[in-house]
């Protein structure tokens, strides 16, 4: 029975010398300690003795294992202190907000609210509400994107002029800037099927002509610095009546003639005109009562003024080269 046991103790020390893994050592430790282990059911000092000291091998190697997987961890997974951090860059306004948020601060200083209204519009509001029926032939000057056909990407922030005036108490006065994105089939240097719009519309008791030169003169001078001319030219819009294009002299050659102004010595800038009686009728106004303007312009076309940018396209690259500058 002795000599049996030191056998099977000289066996297990054997095996147990040549184990390198946990798995093998969990399995050593089922095979002789475990359920139907070889030493187990057997009684004795003797094998009390055996199944210690293999228990204590058994110990001793897993923690040696242990300790080798951690200084294997530690060393492939050294973290250098002395190399230098990664910082957070802090961003800035894009040069279209930076715009954007000028125009209202001027407008906002002469008394304007700022309206919003949605960029998926009904063709009601974007075309037949501001005097545009469905064959009308303006309605091709914006090729427009239809959702349905009852449904459209806005061309134009007019809708909102049409949505205020529409939720509006008649015949009270209205002062409002409706700044937001429009969408149109145009893509070149000059045109983007996504860009910004400022309109302003004022309805009020005796507003004239002159109200509107005056506002929009005292914007462009605001914008543009006090040396800048302006100047009002007949046009049409469906929306108003008489309308107006307003130019600046040129910002880059101070009217002496240039590439940029085509050698006039003028830019156009914006378009206004006084409210047509019709689309004031349409919202339930009194054009015996009250009168308006109202006026529209393109926040890239400023920007690219203000800034010297010739490429519209540059707003939106997102080149970090070009957005740094401002
Ligand atoms: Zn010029």
């Amino acid at each position: 029975m002795e000599q049996e046991l030191n056998s099977l103790r000289g066996t297990a020390l054997n095996e147990l010398s040549e184990i390198t893994s946990k798995e093998a050592l969990n399995d050593l430790k089922i095979k002789y300690l475990g359920k139907k282990g070889l030493l187990t059911g057997m009684l004795g000092q003797v094998v009390n003795e055996i199944r210690n000291e293999i228990e204590d091998i058994i110990a001793t190697k897993l923690e040696a294992m242990k300790q080798a997987e951690l200084s294997r961890k530690l060393a492939s997974e050294t973290i250098d202190v002395t190399l230098p951090g990664r910082s957070t860059e802090l961003g800035h306004l894009h040069p279209l907000t930076l715009t954007l948020n000028r125009i209202k601060d001027t407008f906002m200083r002469m008394g304007f609210e700022i309206a919003e209204g949605p960029e998926v519009e009904k063709d009601y509001y974007n075309f037949e509400a501001l005097n545009l029926p469905q064959d009308h032939p303006a309605r091709d000057m914006q090729d427009s994107f239809y959702i349905t056909k009852e449904f459209l990407l806005r061309t134009h922030t007019s809708p909102v002029q049409v949505r205020t005036l529409q939720s509006a108490e008649p015949n009270q006065p209205i002062r409002i800037i409706a700044p937001g994105k429009v969408y149109r089939r145009d893509y070149d240097a000059t045109h983007s099927p996504m860009f910004q719009q400022v309109e302003g519309l004022v309805v009020d008791e005796n507003i004239s002509f002159a109200d509107l030169k005056g506002t929009l003169e005292l914007f462009l001078k605001e914008t543009f610095g006090n040396r800048v001319n302006v100047r009002f030219r007949p046009s049409f819009f469906p929306f108003t009546e008489p309308s107006a294009e307003v130019d600046i002299s040129c910002v880059m050659c101070e009217g002496k003639g240039c590439r940029v102004c085509s050698g006039t010595g003028w830019l156009e800038i914006l378009g206004s005109g006084m409210v047509h009686p019709r689309v004031l009728e349409m919202s339930n106004f009194d054009p015996d009562k009250v009168s308006g303007f109202a006026f529209g312009m393109g926040v890239e076309r400023i920007a690219m003024l203000t800034y010297g940018i010739d490429d519209l396209r540059l707003f939106f690259d997102n080149d970090m080269r070009f957005l740094r500058q401002f």
